[in-house]
Parts: C-alpha cells; sequence; structure tokens
C-alpha cells in the first residue's frame, strides 16, 4: 500500500521543551474529496477509546478511499488519548460533554472545536461511530438480543428534524438498515434503527454529539456495531454503513482494499509505518519486535515523524518512545543521537545481482542477496551484520543469514536496516526485506506529525492497562 496520509488540517501546535517540540494528543480532521457540488459526510470515530470497531474503521475510510465525488470528512481519533490508553475516557465520557462543559475541563479545546467542524456550513450529514454491547432488538428475545443493548443499530433521536435536506432520519436509518442487511455474515448480525427518543427527556442522551447536531438541525446518526465481534468485523460492518450512507449522499468512491473480513483485517494491521525526518528514517511497524533499539534519531531537533494511519502515536517514555497504533501497543524505540548528514537522498545497491538506486526511505524486497556499492565519503552499516572488523560494510555482498537475527525490524527477521552515514553524520536508512516485498512511505508534504506530550500523571498510568472497568458498563452506549 502506497498511499499518503492525506494532509492532516488540524492541529494544535504548541512548544514544550526546549530540546524539540512536543505537542498535546490531540484529534486529526481528513478532508476527502473537492468536489464542494456534491453532498458532504462527516465520520466521527474514537469519541470513547474502547470502541476499535468505530476507529479502525474512521482510519481506513481516510487513508484507504479516494472519494471521486462529494466530499467526506473524516475524524478518526476524537479522544485519541483515550485511544491509546484504552479507555472508554480518561477524563469521563466525552460524549456526555455535548450539553454542558466547563471552562476548566480538559476536553473544553476538543468538544468546542468538534462543535465547530459538526456545524460548518458544509456538513451536510453526521456519522458518530460506536462498538456497543450485545444486539439492539425492538423486542426483547434474550438478555443479549433486547431494546437495551445498542449493538448493530443505526441510531437516531427523532424520526425526523427539520433540516432542509436529510431531516427525514428515521426513514433514511431504515434504509440504511436494509441495504446493509444484505450483506451479513449471518442473519444474527442483522440491523435494526434504534430511536432514542432524545427529546422526549433522555437525560444521558441529551448530552450526546448526535444531539447536539440535531438540536442545530444537522442530520446525524449514531451508529453501532456489535462488541461481540473482533475489530476487523465490526470494522467491516461499520464501512458496510459508512458506504450506504455514502450512496445516499452521491458521494463516489474507491476502496484499495476488498469489503469483506480478511481485507479489512489486512488493511487495518498491515498499514502501520512510521516515517522520521522526511523518510530520512523509515519503520514498517506491523510486525515490529518490541524493543527497537539504536534507532539513529536527530540530535537536539525537533522529532518529526509521519505515521502511515491516524492512529498511530509515538508517547514519550524513560530512555524512548513508544509506538501506539489504536489501542495496541506495538513498539519501543531507543534512540541513539546524531547530528543529521543532508547531502544525499539514496543510495546505489545490487540486489539480486541487479542494480538499482535506492533512496531513503524505501523498503526493498530481496530474495538472495544485496550490496551496497560504494560511495565515495560515505559508510554504510548493514545493522546486525556479523563480520565484524570493516566500518564500510559497502561492496559485500549480504545474504539473510549474514545478519543477526535478532536485529531485524520484524518479529520474522525479514527486515534489516541499512544505514549510510558520513564522518560522524547520519545521512539516510533503506531496509531490505528478505521476505520480498517492497514498500514505502513516500513524505512527500511537509511533515507535520509530532511528539505528543503526556503530562507526568498520564504518563505513569501507562503501566497498567486502564480498560473500562466492568459493572455499570453492561448496557452502556454511544
Ligand atoms: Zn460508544
Amino acid at each position: 500500500m502506497k498511499r499518503l496520509l492525506p494532509v492532516v488540517l488540524v492541529h494544535l501546535l504548541f512548544l514544550v521543551s526546549p530540546s524539540f517540540a512536543s505537542r498535546p494528543i490531540d484529534f486529526t480532521t481528513h478532508k476527502l474529496g473537492s468536489d464542494r457540488e456534491g453532498n458532504t459526510l462527516l465520520v466521527i470515530g474514537g469519541i470513547q477509546g474502547d470502541e476499535p470497531g468505530g476507529f479502525n474503521a474512521a482510519a481506513l475510510l481516510a487513508t484507504e478511499y479516494k472519494i471521486k465525488r462529494g466530499s467526506v470528512w473524516v475524524v478518526p481519533n476524537l479522544n485519541f488519548i483515550s485511544i491509546i490508553k484504552r479507555s472508554r475516557g480518561v477524563h469521563g465520557d466525552l460524549n456526555r460533554k455535548f450539553a454542558k462543559i466547563v471552562r476548566s475541563d480538559p476536553e473544553f479545546d476538543t468538544i468546542s472545536k468538534v462543535k465547530r467542524i459538526i456545524l460548518d456550513d458544509q456538513v451536510d450529514l453526521v456519522l458518530n461511530l460506536h462498538d456497543g454491547s450485545g444486539f439492539y432488538r425492538p423486542t426483547y428475545v434474550d438478555r443479549i438480543h433486547n431494546p437495551h443493548r445498542w449493538g448493530q443499530s443505526i441510531i437516531i433521536d427523532e424520526e425526523k428534524i427539520e433540516a432542509e435536506r436529510f431531516g427525514e432520519l428515521g426513514e433514511i436509518a431504515k434504509q440504511i438498515t436494509t441495504v446493509v442487511n444484505h450483506n451479513l455474515f449471518s442473519e444474527e448480525h442483522s440491523y435494526h434503527v434504534k430511536n432514542t427518543w432524545t427529546k422526549l427527556g433522555d437525560m444521558e442522551m441529551a448530552k450526546t454529539l448526535t444531539y447536539y447536531a440535531v438540536r442545530n438541525l444537522k442530520p446525524a446518526f449514531g451508529v453501532e456495531v456489535s462488541k461481540s465481534f473482533p475489530t476487523h468485523k465490526r470494522a467491516y460492518y461499520h464501512l458496510r454503513v459508512l458506504e450506504a450512507f455514502m450512496d445516499i449522499l452521491g458521494i463516489e468512491y474507491e476502496r484499495s482494499f476488498s469489503l469483506s473480513a480478511n481485507g479489512v483485517k489486512k488493511a487495518i494491521y498491515n498499514n502501520v509505518k512510521l516515517a522520521f525526518y522526511d523518510n530520512r528514517i523509515f519503520l514498517d511497524v506491523a510486525n515490529a519486535r518490541r524493543r527497537l533499539g539504536y534507532i539513529p534519531l536527530r540530535k537536539s531537533a525537533e522529532i518529526v515523524y509521519r505515521p502511515s494511519n491516524p492512529l498511530i502515536a509515538l508517547v514519550e517514555s524513560d530512555e524512548g518512545y513508544r509506538v501506539f497504533h489504536g489501542n495496541r501497543r506495538i513498539t519501543r524505540i531507543y534512540p541513539q543521537y546524531f547530528e543529521y548528514d543532508f547531502s544525499t537522498e539514496n543510495i546505489t545497491m545490487q540486489i539480486d545481482g541487479e542494480e538499482r538506486k535506492a533512496a531513503f526511505g524505501d523498503m526493498l524486497g530481496v530474495q538472495e542477496s544485496f550490496m551496497i556499492m560504494p560511495k565515495k565519503g560515505y559508510r554504510i552499516n548493514v545493522i546486525g551484520f556479523k563480520r565484524t572488523g570493516r566500518s564500510d560494510e559497502s561492496g559485500v555482498i549480504i545474504g539473510q543469514e549474514d545478519i543477526m537475527r535478532r536485529f531485524s525490524v520484524d518479529k520474522s527477521g525479514n527486515i534489516f536496516r541499512v544505514e549510510v552515514y558520513k564522518d560522524d553524520k547520519f545521512s539516510g536508512m533503506v531496509l531490505v526485506n528478505f521476505s520480498g516485498e517492497n514498500d514505502n512511505l513516500i513524505a512527500s508534504e511537509p511533515s507535520d506529525d509530532s511528539l505528543f506530550d503526556l503530562s507526568a500523571k498520564e504518563k505513569a498510568s501507562f503501566g497498567k492497562d486502564s480498560a473500562t472497568s466492568s459493572g455499570k458498563v453492561l448496557n452502556l452506549g454511544r
């Protein structure tokens, strides 16, 4: 997958430390498509941090869909800090703060910003993605299939609103369930419309994002997939619902993967990559070892990286950085700091006997062996190369057996780092992949993602997984 992350449009920036810039962890907004003549759909994922079906579906929409007509705006990671901490809400339930919020609430700015996006004139319809318990049924069937459950439902706050278009919420929700119910893995998974009749006095639902939108005459729906499924199946169903809504809005799109359980699984878990400093370092961490040592980060400079998808977060931790992908901790990066050399962008290699140029940031598939062509003034370091005693490892034919397996980037022992230095300065890195796959992550646009700064308290609580405790969670929806 060679797709670029779309331009990240919303970012709060403030400098904290003198040695590098940090940002508070914050949500991103991705604006896809540009045809202002068409309709605009706004999709929100991750309002609660422990609902990975919703935020993974939204992230796939942001990175793997191309909008051909109309527009789709995606906020895939609204409650990003809670996502990486695997908590419903580290500062309480974000979806209960839309009616009233005090200025001192740590989420005041988040709420203000997302409200502005929701009420943007261009937005025609709003979807808030959730993973809910059990299976909603209009009448009681059994303990997990009944009116108090949330899974597999399209939620409306009232039957219709006085919006100029798309105000027939009940009718639209019905149409969506009809379409999606043609693509179920099992009859049990069928979708129903759930009306919370919020205006008639549901105090909890009156505090939610969708009701805020609806009160402002903006058509909005809650979308609930069942927590009974593994993440990729939840995302699959969410994407079915999203595509059904896009069809109703006349939004045309292309998708880069097949919409099947397996297609979605691969799309979620294979695309976990990071590029630092405009690709001088590229790490494919989809299957990374738990610790990656001696990563040549830039001395006394802001740490600038670009993730391959918006659920990736780099969080400072003792001696290094933790890499998160949504709810998952991927790896830890232990840096070694270098001055950087910017005098070259590439090296020449022989791969299985064939000569080719490799730009920094490339990952090159190798069948048998590779050799880095000597380059005057530069020194090559193949990380883990067994034959010691050389300062420059160019001009040597190297096979997989010549590199110590424990130095691979990936757990399977296939991906290795080739680093280029000029005197004591680091110039750049390419990866060689003995499983044969070529890839890269082209940071052609200025890098705009940076280190997330957490308060000491937030850092401290990373030790334990702060998954929502059970108890009253049982029927907690949206
Ligand atoms: Zn929810």
